[in-house]
């Protein structure tokens, strides 16, 4: 079938992007499903700062590639083989599609699952190849698994999430990266407990998911640091105790917190921010690292405080997530109004406006915006 897929073609840090207008809206041939996959009607898809790091080179990527990897949508057709999912069924789409059966997957750690990754690495469908081809018929890459900037998207079963009709698909696209990596990192990696002391270092989508995800684990107090004041003034909206700016971080914290925080979270994929963190975790203590710096730059930090104060610093992948009991985990937290996702949608617009939400996110003036396809 034919459909329209915001294509990235060349890496560029040009800006602003609403003017070098990186993604290009092409109309592109959509093959398949093949065994094991969904079509799906993209409703709702946000832009994240991992498609940034895209578009800017900072995340290496096979071009072309159709890009876009946190959405939901309406599955229209199932492949042959697919199992408990139905045509009209709503999906959030997940960007690590867990095999189920490799050694990562059986240890229970499905958001490290190998093929996954290899597949997300070379651009390609979790079985294989593309199913996406240009006007020429040249193969398109795949973001993800997912490539949802598109108003279709063919996707592996394994990619995929049936929620509840009554989650409005604008918001429940949020939970496909937005929370399942800023909560997980909480609620999963970090296992917080009631009464533990959190800071929280970039507040993105990711990091003030982590916010939502310190406040259903009754942590105490809850930090969180940003230089955009609108988005210390939303942390403290869904719960954060403190808010401050990275100037004032390592001293606030270690005043609020008696010392340095029990656990310290770094959404931001910078190494200073991480160090920042680090400095900022009390003995004994533990930094979680969510963002995906330029894979040439490195930390540097103290030696001595791990063994020696018993620090430890752990990397914590889309929330350590295992997307199909998370998912409907925090959708029942937000119905019960628990877990305000909405709150982190700064703006919807339609699908060809996408260039302009790259820049309004990279310009730090938007958390997370809603991309349209049917509008
Ligand atoms: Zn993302
Ligand atoms: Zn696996």
């Amino acid at each position: 079938m034919k459909t329209v897929a915001a294509v990235l073609r060349a890496v560029t840090d040009r800006r602003p992007y609403g003017e070098s207008k990186p993604m290009v809206l092409e109309e592109v041939e959509l093959s398949g499903p093949r065994a094991g996959e969904l079509l799906v009607r993209i409703e709702a898809a946000g832009v994240c700062h991992s498609d940034i790091s895209v578009v800017d080179g900072s995340r290496v990527r096979p071009l072309p590639m159709a890009l876009g990897h946190e959405a939901a949508g309406v599955v229209e057709e199932i492949g042959p083989g697919v199992k408990h999912v139905r045509v009209g069924d709503h999906v959030v789409l997940t960007f690590v599609p867990s095999c189920g059966s490799c050694a990562e997957c059986s240890s229970g750690r499905p958001a490290l699952c190998t093929p996954g990754a290899l597949a997300n690495g070379a651009g390609t469908l979790l079985h294989g190849g593309s199913v996406l081809a240009d006007r020429d018929g040249k193969p398109i890459h795949h973001h993800l698994g997912i490539s949802a900037f598109a108003r279709h998207a063919v996707v592996a079963r394994e990619s995929a999430v049936v929620v509840p009709k009554d989650v409005p698909l604008q918001t429940a696209a949020l939970f496909g990266c937005a929370v399942l990596t800023g909560a997980g990192a909480v609620l999963n990696t970090a296992g917080v407990r009631p009464g533990q002391s959190v800071a929280i270092f970039g507040l993105g989508g990711v990091g003030l998911a982590s916010v939502l995800g310190a406040v259903v684990a009754n942590a105490w107090p809850i930090v969180a640091v940003d230089p955009v004041a609108a988005k210390r003034e939303l942390a403290l909206q869904l719960g954060a105790t403190a808010a401050l700016s990275p100037e004032e971080a390592e001293k606030g914290v270690k005043e609020l917190t008696f010392g340095g925080a029990e656990v310290t979270f770094e959404a931001a994929g910078v190494p200073a921010v991480m160090e920042a963190a680090f400095r900022a975790t009390r003995r004994g203590g533990m930094t979680v690292a969510m963002g995906l710096p330029h894979p040439t730059r490195n930390v540097t930090l103290p030696a001595l405080s791990f063994a020696g104060l018993g620090q430890s610093l752990v990397g914590s992948y889309m929330g350590s997530a295992a997307p199909q009991r998370d998912i409907p985990r925090y959708i029942n937290l937000w119905k019960a109004g628990r877990m305000p996702v909405d709150r982190l949608q700064s703006a919807t617009m339609p699908l060809d406006r996408i260039n302009d939400a790259f820049e309004a996110l990279a310009a730090g003036l938007a958390v997370r915006q809603v991309l349209l396809p049917h509008p």
